[in-house]
């Protein structure tokens, strides 16, 4: 209760925060039962050599497929998952299943998963990934984990010393939308990443915007000369994939090259550009 803010405060804000509660409380229960009842499914998205444009892997994305909603996206759960515990089944869940959709993809293609540092938190990350590469086939040198700048760096030395392990048995470890969060550029060298994903923001500018367009050169510069690669995210046009080829970036990823796509589309799309 608002009680002690006064009563004029009470009356104003009391019900507004009542109705996030509930609604709270309801998503809460929706998700628990898309999780018992399989409402979960995953999209694969395409990502690209920019010089070759050819298909260099596929990054997985949950989908919640609601009774009555639709086609519910990320932004809109993982947050309740992350905050409810649910993410951790869901990841491993998530793992798993991506894990033995991309076993049927032809050898040089790869593919990347999203994690969220709760599932680092938990302890059962290494065990995890074991079972998901075991149980698919998948060989660890074409798994790539992203992880976001804040997964990163709040969580300090275990998670670097996790994902040291990792990469040590050949995963690969991206960090995901460079440049929303607040690493500082030193914390590229230290590190253990093998991957840079240029948020898609500065991405969507970069043709209009000169001060856009010097941090994209500046990450990719850095990034090249760190032994980092480069995935330019949300690419929408052709002109922005010349800036890319023109800077160095090595890899890109958005609508104008490849929609996320049902495992069957993905396993086509794979065995077509492979040929
Ligand atoms: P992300 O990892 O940065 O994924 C890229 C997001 O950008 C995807 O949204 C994708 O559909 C969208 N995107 C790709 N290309 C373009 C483009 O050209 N234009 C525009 N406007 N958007 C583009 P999505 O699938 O809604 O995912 C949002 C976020 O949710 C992801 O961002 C990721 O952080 C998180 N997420 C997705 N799947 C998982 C998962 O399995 N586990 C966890 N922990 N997080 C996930
Ligand atoms: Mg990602
Ligand atoms: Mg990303
Ligand atoms: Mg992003």
């Amino acid at each position: 209760r608002a009680k002690a803010e006064g009563r004029g405060h009470a009356r104003l804000f009391q019900p507004e925060m009542q109705a996030t509660a509930h609604a709270r409380r309801a998503l809460e229960l929706d998700l628990r039962e898309a999780w018992e009842n399989g409402q979960f499914f995953l999209v694969f998205q395409p990502f690209f050599h920019v010089d070759s444009r050819r298909l260099a892997g596929f990054e997985a994305l949950l989908r919640w497929r609601h009774p009555t909603r639709g086609i519910v996206l990320p932004s809109d759960f993982i947050a309740c998952a992350e905050e409810t515990g649910l993410i951790l089944p869901l990841g491993a869940w998530v793992l798993t299943e991506a894990c033995r959709a991309a076993a049927e993809w032809p050898a040089d293609v790869h593919l990347a998963v999203n994690l969220s540092s709760l599932q680092f938190r938990s302890g059962h990350m290494a065990d995890q990934l074991r079972d998901a590469l075991r149980a698919s086939g998948l060989p660890p040198q074409r798994l790539e984990l992203e992880l976001t700048e804040s997964a990163l760096l709040v969580e300090g030395t275990s998670v670097h010393s996790n994902l040291a392990q990792f990469r040590a048995q050949g995963i690969a470890i991206a960090l995901d939308d460079f440049g929303t969060g607040y690493s500082s550029l030193s914390y590229l060298r230290t590190l253990p990443i093998d991957r840079i994903k240029v948020d898609r923001t500065f991405v969507a500018r970069m043709a209009q915007d000169r001060q856009h367009r010097a941090i994209v050169h500046s990450v990719i510069q850095l990034s090249t000369a760190l032994g980092i690669a480069t995935t330019a995210e949300g690419i929408e046009t052709e002109e922005q994939i010349e800036i890319l080829r023109a800077e160095g970036c090595g890899y890109m990823q958005g609508f104008l090259l490849g929609r996320p796509m049902r495992a069957t589309d993905a396993r086509d799309l794979a065995q077509r550009e492979t040929r």
